[in-house]
Formats: structure tokens, C-alpha cells, sequence
């Protein structure tokens, strides 16, 4: 079976704020930070088992109030 998208070469994942689609490019590397286009959420991409996820990134310089 062929995939009609396949040739689009996105990674589809889902924003962990808004639960939006967020597309990641093929070519992304660890540790690139993605933003959704929704929320403005920003998020770190973590290589995993099943492709890349995402995890909040850390924004630095702010709410470091604990
Ligand atoms: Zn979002």
C-alpha cells in the first residue's frame, strides 16, 4: 500500500497545550524548539521510541519565582 501522504514527509503531532496539529519537519533535530501556531506554546523536541515528541520547553529568564 502506498501512501498518498507519504511524500509530504511531516511528522504530525499534537499540541500538549491547545491539542492542535502540529506539523514537524522531517528533517528536525533534538532539541529544536517548535512553536504551535495556536497557542504560541513552545515545546522541545524529544527523540523517542515512535518518532519525536514534545515537552514543554523551558523558558529561561522567567518564572523562576519558586
Ligand atoms: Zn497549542
Amino acid at each position: 500500500m502506498i501512501n498518498r501522504e507519504g511524500n509530504q514527509r511531516k511528522i504530525m503531532s499534537k499540541c500538549q497545550e491547545c491539542d492542535a496539529d502540529m506539523s514537524i519537519p522531517q528533517d528536525a533535530v533534538e532539541g529544536e524548539i517548535v512553536t504551535c501556531p495556536e497557542c504560541g506554546s513552545s515545546f522541545e523536541l524529544s527523540k523517542g521510541t515512535n518518532g519525536f515528541q514534545l515537552k514543554p520547553a523551558q523558558t529561561v529568564g522567567e518564572d523562576w519565582g519558586q
